[in-house]
C-alpha cells in the first residue's frame, strides 16, 4: 500500500511534529521557511510497494518526473533502478544528472521540439511516446538526420472517463493528449513502414488523482485489445505502458488499493510477452512531503479569520489552480481557543489561499505543516510577486540534507538586464 495517511511520515510525538526522525521545528530553525521537507523512507516505501505489487509480471516503474523533479528525489528512485517518464528536455537533463539510466526513460508530451527530440536521441532513451501524427513525421525526420531509428510508442486515448478534476483528466476524446483509439491502427501501420522508426510499445494515461481503479482497468482492457489487433497484423511490442494516475489521500478519500490494482493488471498480462510499465508520479511522492510555513500575521475578522503565512500560491499552486484540499497541521499544537482560519499567503491575488476554514489554535510565529505537498508542489512553483523559491530538504531517520538552497534575490534577477544595459 502507498502510505494511506497524509501524515504517516510526519508524526506528532510528545507535542512536536516530526519529519521521520527530525523535529520540523529544527528544520525551520536551520533552513527558514517556507521549506519543502521530504522523507526519503517514504519514497523508498512507495516505490517498493509498486515493485512488489507488480512482481507477478516483468515490469518497469517509470517515475513521472513532473510530480517532483528535485535531483535528490530522482536519485533515490534511480538508486532503486526506476525508469522515468519525462515531458521535456529539462527533465531529461535532470534524470541524467541524478544518475537515472537513459535506457529506462520514456518521453511523453504533446509538444516535443526538434531540439528535445535530438537531445533524447543523443541520450539513447528507451522510447518516445508519440501523441500525434505530426509528431510521428517530425520524430522520423529528426531520427533520419541523426542516423538511427527512434524507438517509439503511441499514446492512445482510450476515451474512458477518469472521473477526476477536469484539469487533470486526460483520457477523453476532447483532451489534447494522445491519438484517438480509432486512428491508432493506421498510425502503427505507418510507423512500422518507416525506416527510421522502431515500434516498441504502446501507452496511455487517462488522468491524475484517481480514487477508483475501474477506469484504469477499463483503459488497460482497451489498450490490450488494440495490442492483440496489432499482433494479428504482425506488429509486436516490447512493452505496454498504462500510465500513472493512482490517487493519494489528501483528506478522506478511499485510495485505490495498489495491490488489488496491480494484481488485476498482472493477471491481465499473464502469458503475454510484453513488459508491463506504469508511470506513477503523485502516488510515489505526494505524501512523502510537507510544506513548512510560518504564521506571519493573524487577521481575525467579522466574516472570516485570516492567518497570513509566509508560503503562498507561488510555492504551492494546487489550491489556487484546482481548489485542491491539503491538510494543515500545527507543528507544535498549542492549547487555547481554536478558530476557523483561512490560511493565505502574501501574494496579491484573492486565489492565494492554501486552505480555508481550518479549526486551529494559532499565534503569530507558529509553524504549520501543509500536508501532501510532495507532488506538484515545488515542481509547479514560480517566482510570482518576485518571491524567491522555497528551500527543499530531505530527511532520512535523523539525517537532514538541504537538497535545494532557498533562492536568493540574485537568483530572482539572473539573466535580466535593464534597458540599454
Ligand atoms: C502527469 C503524468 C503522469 C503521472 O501522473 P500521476 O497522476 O502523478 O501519477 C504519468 N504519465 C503522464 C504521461 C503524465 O503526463
Amino acid at each position: 500500500m502507498v502510505a494511506a495517511r497524509p501524515d504517516a511520515w510526519f508524526p506528532l510525538r510528545a507535542g512536536q511534529r516530526f519529519a521521520d526522525g527530525v523535529p520540523l521545528a529544527d528544520i525551520a530553525a536551520r533552513c527558514g521557511t517556507p521549506t519543502f521537507v521530504y522523507a526519503r523512507a517514504a519514497l523508498l516505501a512507495a516505490f517498493e510497494a509498486y515493485d512488489r505489487a507488480l512482481g507477478g509480471h516483468p515490469h518497469q516503474v517509470c517515475y513521472a518526473v513532473k510530480a517532483n523533479s528535485n535531483l535528490a528525489v530522482l536519485s533515490v528512485f534511480a538508486s532503486l533502478g526506476a525508469g522515468f517518464d519525462i515531458v521535456s528536455g529539462g527533465e531529461l537533463a535532470r534524470v541524467l544528472a541524478a544518475g537515472g539510466e537513459p535506457g529506462k526513460v520514456v518521453f511523453s508530451g504533446v509538444g516535443k521540439t526538434r531540439a528535445e527530440i535530438e537531445q533524447a536521441l543523443e541520450a539513447d532513451i528507451q522510447c518516445f511516446n508519440i501523441e500525434s501524427e505530426a509528431e510521428l513525421t517530425r520524430i522520423h525526420e529528426v531520427a533520419e538526420a541523426h542516423g538511427a531509428a527512434a524507438p517509439v510508442s503511441f499514446r492512445v486515448n482510450p476515451d474512458v472517463d477518469a472521473q477526476t478534476h477536469p484539469y487533470i483528466s486526460t483520457g477523453l476524446k476532447e483532451n489534447k493528449f494522445g491519438v484517438a483509439h480509432s486512428d491508432a491502427l493506421a498510425l502503427y501501420r505507418r510507423a512500422a513502414e518507416l525506416p527510421y522508426l522502431e515500434v516498441v510499445g504502446i501507452d496511455c494515461h487517462i488522468g491524475s488523482q484517481l480514487t477508483d481503479a475501474a477506469p484504469l482497468l477499463e483503459a488497460a482492457d482497451r489498450v490490450l485489445a488494440l495490442v492483440n489487433q496489432l499482433n494479428r497484423e504482425g506488429i509486436e511490442l516490447e512493452h505496454i505502458d498504462l500510465g500513472g494516475g493512482v490517487g493519494i489521500v489528501y483528506r478522506d478519500e478511499t485510495p485505490i488499493d495498489l495491490d488489488a490494482y496491480c494484481g488485476a493488471l498482472t493477471r491481465k498480462f499473464a502469458g503475454r510477452p510484453e513488459m508491463l510499465m506504469l508511470e506513477p508520479g503523485r502516488s510515489l511522492v505526494g505524501n512523502a512531503g510537507v510544506l513548512l510555513t510560518r504564521v506571519e500575521y493573524l487577521k481575525p475578522g467579522e466574516g472570516k479569520n485570516f492567518a497570513v503565512v509566509d508560503a503562498a500560491m507561488n510555492d504551492l499552486m494546487r489550491p489556487a489552480l484546482y481548489e485542491a484540499w491539503h491538510g494543515v497541521e500545527a507543528v507544535a499544537p498549542r492549547a487555547g481557543e481554536a478558530l476557523d482560519w483561512d490560511i493565505v499567503g502574501p501574494v496579491c491575488e484573492s486565489g492565494d489561499f492554501l486552505a480555508r476554514g481550518r479549526r486551529l489554535a494559532l499565534a503569530e510565529g507558529d509553524l504549520l505543516a501543509i500536508l501532501s505537498a510532495g507532488a506538484y508542489g515545488m515542481s509547479m512553483s514560480s517566482n510570482y510577486n518576485s518571491r524567491p523559491r522555497a528551500c527543499e530538504v530531505m530527511v532520512d531517520a535523523d539525517t537532514v540534507q538541504v537538497v535545494r538552497e532557498r533562492e536568493t534575490l540574485a537568483h530572482l534577477m539572473a539573466g535580466e538586464r535593464v534597458w540599454g544595459g
